[in-house]
């Protein structure tokens, strides 16, 4: 580690014992971000995390936008800061409250299932929220008979659609431009340069991808695959800074990515420099109004009711 990087974490650890502030970092985010955060994990795992913990006084959320409202909503009165808030999703604002009104006009009896990669907004006007590692569970608790508006993510959508065999979903055009840019030729050349490894691949990618896979996995999935598999060497379609989690919570075993290009631009806006101006200065809170966070609260906690968790 270079001494300027050494000087730069010491601050950050200074800094977040006096703020009394816990670190929350997406398994996205870069190698030195997870290296220095309290919790490394997905973004619903980290909202909740954030919930539960009474000691912290201010929440530092390195991730992405919707992520820190979803901590935001699920303990209003706790404050929640962005490294850097220009840290958005583009397939979160791929559905607008104004597209998702008009949906529910054209099926006046559907149930709406929102993936939580969605704005606070958008989550405000959802019967139910699901997480990848949850969607296909979600859904197959609604009535049988009841039409479905699955948002924002066709990936995902369809995934769930497979694993459920229901007919009735309507499903939004959105995708994660990250996950897109994981091709077919990908894996097979990554097949190709690493025989004997398994490829899982994430339900956000492309549908000829996800044919490719030995398994289809969330995050949190992959990571309890992978540790819990005899496989030794794994082939990961997904963001790239995944690969960095599961070497982490994996000793022993080897990752590649599928493709150095699923790089989110915008899990990497966050830095170590951020996060100590952010310690310094504390002038990015998240806000949600206080009358979204209070509807947006009900599909997410009717999601946990759902599980049983
Ligand atoms: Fe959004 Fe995709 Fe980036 Fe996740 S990886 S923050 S879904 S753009």
């Amino acid at each position: 580690m270079l001494d300027s990087q050494s000087a730069l974490i010491e601050k950050i650890n200074r800094l977040r014992r006096e703020r009394g502030a816990l670190i929350l970092a997406h398994s996205y985010q870069s190698a030195e971000v997870q290296d220095i955060a309290d919790l490394v994990g997905d973004s619903l795992e980290l909202s909740r995390a954030a919930a539960r913990e009474d000691r912290a006084r201010c929440i530092i959320f390195c991730g992405v936008h919707f992520m820190a409202e979803t901590a935001r909503i699920l303990r209003p009165e706790r404050p929640v800061h962005m490294p850097d808030p220009n840290a958005g999703c583009p397939l979160a604002d791929m559905i607008t409250a104004r597209e998702l009104a008009e949906l529910r006009k054209a099926h006046p009896e559907a149930l709406v299932v929102t993936y939580v990669n969605s704005t606070a907004e958008i989550k405000a006007q959802s019967d139910v929220c699901c997480t990848s590692a949850n969607a296909a569970q979600v859904v197959n608790s609604l009535p049988p008979d009841r039409e479905i508006i699955f948002i924002p993510d066709r990936n995902l959508g369809g995934w769930v659609a497979e694993q459920t065999g229901r007919k009735n979903m309507v499903i939004w055009r959105g995708f994660c431009p990250t996950h897109n840019r994981i091709l077919e030729r990908d894996v097979q050349e990554a097949r190709a340069a690493h025989p004997g490894a398994l490829v899982v691949a994430h339900p956000e990618c492309r549908p000829e991808v996800r044919k490719l896979a030995d398994q289809i996995a969330s995050t949190s999935g992959m990571v309890r695959f992978c540790r819990e598999s005899p496989a030794r060497e794994f082939i990961i379609g997904t963001e790239v800074g995944m690969v960095w989690r599961l070497g982490r919570e994996c000793p022993g075993k080897r990752f590649y990515p599928v493709s150095e290009l699923a790089d989110c631009p915008n899990m990497k806006l966050t830095t170590l420099e951020k996060i100590l101006w952010e310690l310094e200065e504390m002038s990015h809170p998240v806000e949600v109004p206080a009358e979204v966070a209070e509807r947006a609260r009900r599909p997410l906690e009717k999601m946990v009711e759902i599980l049983g968790t």
